[in-house]
Protein backbone atom coordinates (compact mmCIF):
# COMPACT_ATOMS: atom_id res chain seq x y z
CA UNK A 1 0.00 0.00 0.00
CA UNK A 2 0.94 2.98 -0.66
CA UNK A 3 2.32 5.74 1.69
CA UNK A 4 -1.01 8.09 2.52
CA UNK A 5 -0.96 11.35 4.23
CA UNK A 6 -1.51 11.34 7.60
CA UNK A 7 -3.18 13.75 9.71
CA UNK A 8 -1.50 14.05 12.47
CA UNK A 9 2.06 12.99 13.16
CA UNK A 10 3.35 10.88 15.93
CA UNK A 11 4.12 14.01 17.97
CA UNK A 12 1.36 15.05 20.16
CA UNK A 13 0.45 18.66 19.61
CA UNK A 14 -0.54 21.63 21.90
CA UNK A 15 -3.70 22.04 23.04
CA UNK A 16 -5.21 18.41 21.33
CA UNK A 17 -6.85 15.69 22.92
CA UNK A 18 -6.31 12.23 21.61
CA UNK A 19 -8.49 9.71 21.73
CA UNK A 20 -6.43 6.74 22.01
CA UNK A 21 -7.70 3.18 22.03
CA UNK A 22 -5.50 0.26 24.01
CA UNK A 23 -6.26 -3.52 23.43
CA UNK A 24 -9.06 -5.56 24.85
CA UNK A 25 -7.03 -8.61 26.08
CA UNK A 26 -3.65 -9.11 23.30
CA UNK A 27 -1.64 -6.49 24.18
CA UNK A 28 0.25 -6.93 20.94
CA UNK A 29 -3.08 -4.85 19.81
CA UNK A 30 -1.56 -1.47 20.60
CA UNK A 31 -1.21 0.75 17.66
CA UNK A 32 2.63 2.14 16.95
CA UNK A 33 0.78 5.28 16.98
CA UNK A 34 -0.84 4.80 20.06
CA UNK A 35 2.44 3.99 21.82
CA UNK A 36 4.09 7.25 20.68
CA UNK A 37 0.89 9.19 21.74
CA UNK A 38 0.83 7.67 24.80
CA UNK A 39 4.26 7.76 25.93
CA UNK A 40 4.71 12.24 25.05
CA UNK A 41 0.94 13.79 25.96
CA UNK A 42 1.64 15.71 28.92
CA UNK A 43 -1.38 14.01 30.53
CA UNK A 44 -3.65 10.47 30.41
CA UNK A 45 -6.85 10.87 31.25
CA UNK A 46 -7.96 7.35 32.47
CA UNK A 47 -10.79 5.28 34.29
CA UNK A 48 -8.23 3.48 36.74
CA UNK A 49 -5.04 5.10 37.30
CA UNK A 50 -3.94 1.57 38.34
CA UNK A 51 -5.01 -0.30 35.33
CA UNK A 52 -3.70 2.41 32.74
CA UNK A 53 -0.29 2.62 34.87
CA UNK A 54 0.51 -0.85 34.70
CA UNK A 55 -0.80 -0.98 31.01
CA UNK A 56 1.78 2.17 30.77
CA UNK A 57 4.44 0.30 32.49
CA UNK A 58 4.62 -2.75 29.86
CA UNK A 59 5.59 -0.95 27.58
CA UNK A 60 7.88 1.20 29.13
CA UNK A 61 6.21 4.28 29.42
CA UNK A 62 5.30 6.78 32.14
CA UNK A 63 3.29 9.93 31.85
CA UNK A 64 1.23 11.81 34.71
CA UNK A 65 -2.16 10.46 34.65
CA UNK A 66 -5.48 11.59 36.00
CA UNK A 67 -8.64 9.78 37.06
CA UNK A 68 -11.74 10.44 34.56
CA UNK A 69 -14.65 8.03 35.29
CA UNK A 70 -18.36 7.54 35.38
CA UNK A 71 -18.57 8.94 38.59
CA UNK A 72 -16.43 12.45 38.14
CA UNK A 73 -16.76 12.44 34.66
CA UNK A 74 -18.77 16.23 34.07
CA UNK A 75 -16.78 17.82 36.34
CA UNK A 76 -13.56 16.37 35.14
CA UNK A 77 -14.08 16.66 31.44
CA UNK A 78 -14.10 20.61 31.89
CA UNK A 79 -11.18 21.04 34.18
CA UNK A 80 -9.34 18.68 31.20
CA UNK A 81 -10.85 20.99 28.46
CA UNK A 82 -9.02 23.92 30.66
CA UNK A 83 -6.05 22.21 30.34
CA UNK A 84 -5.88 22.14 26.92
CA UNK A 85 -7.18 25.15 25.82
CA UNK A 86 -4.09 26.88 28.01
CA UNK A 87 -2.27 24.53 25.64
CA UNK A 88 -1.80 20.96 27.32
CA UNK A 89 -1.66 17.63 25.02
CA UNK A 90 -4.19 15.15 26.68
CA UNK A 91 -4.81 11.77 25.82
CA UNK A 92 -8.01 9.67 27.27
CA UNK A 93 -8.10 6.01 27.67
CA UNK A 94 -10.65 3.40 28.99
CA UNK A 95 -9.24 0.36 30.81
CA UNK A 96 -9.59 -1.53 27.16
CA UNK A 97 -10.94 -0.85 24.09
CA UNK A 98 -12.02 2.66 22.58
CA UNK A 99 -12.83 5.43 24.73
CA UNK A 100 -16.52 6.73 24.39
CA UNK A 101 -17.82 2.99 23.46
CA UNK A 102 -19.55 2.03 26.67
CA UNK A 103 -17.02 3.72 28.32
CA UNK A 104 -16.18 7.45 29.02
CA UNK A 105 -14.80 9.95 26.92
CA UNK A 106 -17.52 10.94 25.35
CA UNK A 107 -18.27 13.84 28.08
CA UNK A 108 -14.48 15.21 27.75
CA UNK A 109 -14.97 15.00 23.74
CA UNK A 110 -18.15 17.06 23.48
CA UNK A 111 -16.63 19.36 25.65
CA UNK A 112 -13.75 19.92 23.07
CA UNK A 113 -15.78 19.85 20.47
CA UNK A 114 -18.05 22.83 22.03
CA UNK A 115 -15.33 24.96 22.57
CA UNK A 116 -13.80 23.92 19.28
CA UNK A 117 -10.60 22.21 20.56
CA UNK A 118 -8.82 19.72 18.08
CA UNK A 119 -9.59 15.94 18.89
CA UNK A 120 -7.47 13.59 17.34
CA UNK A 121 -8.93 9.61 17.16
CA UNK A 122 -6.03 6.96 17.25
CA UNK A 123 -8.07 3.95 16.29
CA UNK A 124 -7.38 0.59 17.65
CA UNK A 125 -8.80 -2.24 19.10
CA UNK A 126 -12.84 -2.26 20.26
CA UNK A 127 -14.94 -5.34 20.85
CA UNK A 128 -17.93 -4.91 19.05
CA UNK A 129 -16.45 -4.47 15.59
CA UNK A 130 -13.41 -7.32 16.25
CA UNK A 131 -16.35 -9.52 16.49
CA UNK A 132 -18.88 -7.99 13.86
CA UNK A 133 -15.87 -8.50 11.80
CA UNK A 134 -15.10 -12.25 12.25
CA UNK A 135 -18.54 -13.41 13.09
CA UNK A 136 -19.83 -14.08 9.55
CA UNK A 137 -23.07 -12.71 10.20
CA UNK A 138 -24.19 -9.39 7.83
CA UNK A 139 -22.36 -6.41 8.43
CA UNK A 140 -23.02 -3.80 5.79
CA UNK A 141 -25.14 -2.40 8.74
CA UNK A 142 -25.65 -2.94 12.19
CA UNK A 143 -27.57 -1.16 15.28
CA UNK A 144 -24.91 -0.79 18.10
CA UNK A 145 -26.81 -1.02 21.54
CA UNK A 146 -23.96 -1.17 24.22
CA UNK A 147 -24.82 -3.00 27.28
CA UNK A 148 -29.16 -3.63 27.73
CA UNK A 149 -30.21 -2.45 31.46
CA UNK A 150 -30.42 -5.11 33.45
CA UNK A 151 -34.13 -4.74 34.07
CA UNK A 152 -36.53 -7.79 32.70
CA UNK A 153 -38.85 -6.16 31.28
CA UNK A 154 -36.52 -3.42 29.32
CA UNK A 155 -34.73 -6.12 28.09
CA UNK A 156 -37.63 -7.73 26.51
CA UNK A 157 -39.35 -4.64 24.90
CA UNK A 158 -35.90 -4.51 23.27
CA UNK A 159 -35.82 -7.63 21.48
CA UNK A 160 -39.71 -7.30 20.48
CA UNK A 161 -39.03 -3.61 19.00
CA UNK A 162 -36.29 -5.29 16.96
CA UNK A 163 -37.54 -8.48 16.44
CA UNK A 164 -37.91 -7.92 12.67
CA UNK A 165 -34.80 -5.54 12.26
CA UNK A 166 -33.13 -5.44 8.60
CA UNK A 167 -29.51 -5.40 10.15
CA UNK A 168 -27.48 -7.32 12.51
CA UNK A 169 -28.05 -6.40 16.60
CA UNK A 170 -24.94 -5.94 18.25
CA UNK A 171 -24.21 -5.24 22.29
CA UNK A 172 -21.93 -5.78 25.21
CA UNK A 173 -23.57 -8.50 27.95
CA UNK A 174 -22.27 -9.25 31.36
CA UNK A 175 -20.80 -12.38 32.54
CA UNK A 176 -23.38 -12.69 35.58
CA UNK A 177 -26.95 -12.07 32.69
CA UNK A 178 -25.49 -14.10 29.97
CA UNK A 179 -26.98 -17.12 30.27
CA UNK A 180 -29.90 -15.33 30.77
CA UNK A 181 -29.75 -13.30 28.00
CA UNK A 182 -29.43 -16.25 25.83
CA UNK A 183 -32.58 -17.59 27.04
CA UNK A 184 -34.60 -14.60 26.83
CA UNK A 185 -33.24 -14.08 22.87
CA UNK A 186 -34.46 -17.71 22.29
CA UNK A 187 -38.19 -17.27 23.94
CA UNK A 188 -38.84 -13.73 22.32
CA UNK A 189 -37.16 -13.98 18.91
CA UNK A 190 -37.45 -18.08 18.32
CA UNK A 191 -35.05 -20.71 18.41
CA UNK A 192 -34.01 -20.19 14.66
CA UNK A 193 -32.94 -16.95 15.12
CA UNK A 194 -29.41 -16.62 13.84
CA UNK A 195 -26.54 -15.75 16.61
CA UNK A 196 -22.97 -15.07 18.16
CA UNK A 197 -22.06 -15.23 20.77
CA UNK A 198 -18.35 -13.80 21.58
CA UNK A 199 -16.46 -14.78 24.83
CA UNK A 200 -12.41 -13.27 25.60
CA UNK A 201 -11.72 -11.70 22.02
CA UNK A 202 -8.46 -11.75 21.39
CA UNK A 203 -7.39 -13.86 24.62
CA UNK A 204 -6.17 -16.94 25.60
CA UNK A 205 -9.78 -18.24 25.59
CA UNK A 206 -11.03 -16.69 22.98
CA UNK A 207 -14.52 -18.43 21.23
CA UNK A 208 -17.23 -17.66 18.71
CA UNK A 209 -20.30 -19.66 18.96
CA UNK A 210 -22.18 -19.49 15.92
CA UNK A 211 -25.59 -20.50 14.71
CA UNK A 212 -29.20 -21.35 15.71
CA UNK A 213 -29.67 -19.19 18.88
CA UNK A 214 -31.05 -22.48 20.67
CA UNK A 215 -28.37 -24.00 20.13
CA UNK A 216 -25.65 -21.60 20.74
CA UNK A 217 -27.83 -21.41 24.11
CA UNK A 218 -27.46 -25.00 24.84
CA UNK A 219 -23.36 -24.84 24.00
CA UNK A 220 -23.20 -21.47 26.05
CA UNK A 221 -24.08 -23.12 29.16
CA UNK A 222 -21.99 -26.18 28.21
CA UNK A 223 -18.81 -24.03 28.14
CA UNK A 224 -17.53 -21.07 30.72
CA UNK A 225 -19.76 -18.14 31.76
CA UNK A 226 -16.95 -16.43 33.00
CA UNK A 227 -14.88 -13.31 30.92
CA UNK A 228 -16.10 -10.68 28.40
CA UNK A 229 -18.97 -11.38 25.78
CA UNK A 230 -20.41 -9.24 22.55
CA UNK A 231 -23.90 -10.92 21.41
CA UNK A 232 -24.72 -10.21 17.73
CA UNK A 233 -28.52 -11.11 16.62
CA UNK A 234 -28.51 -11.43 13.03
CA UNK A 235 -31.12 -10.09 10.77
CA UNK A 236 -34.69 -11.83 10.90
CA UNK A 237 -34.23 -13.43 7.38
CA UNK A 238 -30.87 -14.07 7.55
CA UNK A 239 -29.43 -17.98 7.05
CA UNK A 240 -25.95 -19.13 7.90
N1 LIG B 1 -14.69 0.50 25.14
C1 LIG B 1 -14.66 -0.95 25.03
C2 LIG B 1 -14.57 -1.34 23.55
O1 LIG B 1 -14.05 -0.56 22.77
O2 LIG B 1 -14.97 -2.43 23.20
C3 LIG B 1 -15.86 -1.57 25.72
C4 LIG B 1 -15.88 -1.33 27.18
S1 LIG B 1 -17.25 -2.01 28.00
C5 LIG B 1 -17.14 -1.27 29.59
C6 LIG B 1 -16.74 -3.63 28.37
C7 LIG B 1 -17.56 -4.67 27.62
O3 LIG B 1 -17.04 -4.80 26.29
C8 LIG B 1 -17.46 -6.06 28.22
O4 LIG B 1 -18.41 -6.24 29.26
C9 LIG B 1 -17.79 -6.93 27.02
O5 LIG B 1 -19.18 -6.95 26.77
C10 LIG B 1 -17.08 -6.15 25.91
N2 LIG B 1 -15.68 -6.62 25.78
C11 LIG B 1 -14.56 -5.94 26.11
N3 LIG B 1 -13.47 -6.68 25.87
C12 LIG B 1 -13.90 -7.85 25.36
C13 LIG B 1 -13.27 -9.04 24.92
N4 LIG B 1 -11.94 -9.17 24.96
N5 LIG B 1 -14.05 -10.05 24.47
C14 LIG B 1 -15.38 -9.94 24.44
N6 LIG B 1 -16.04 -8.84 24.85
C15 LIG B 1 -15.32 -7.82 25.30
Amino acid sequence: MADAPVNSSLTPQPGHLYVVATPIGNLADLTERARAILGSVDLVACEDTRTTGSMLTRFGLHRDLVAYHDHNEIETAERLADQLAAGKSIAVVSDAGTPAISDPGFRLVRACRRRSLPVVPVPGACAVTAVLSASGLPTNGFLFAGFLVAKTSARVAFLEKYRDFEFTLALYESCHRIDKFADEIVEKLGPDRVVCIAREVTKLHETFLIGRAAEVRDRLLKGSLKGEFVVLIAPVDFVL
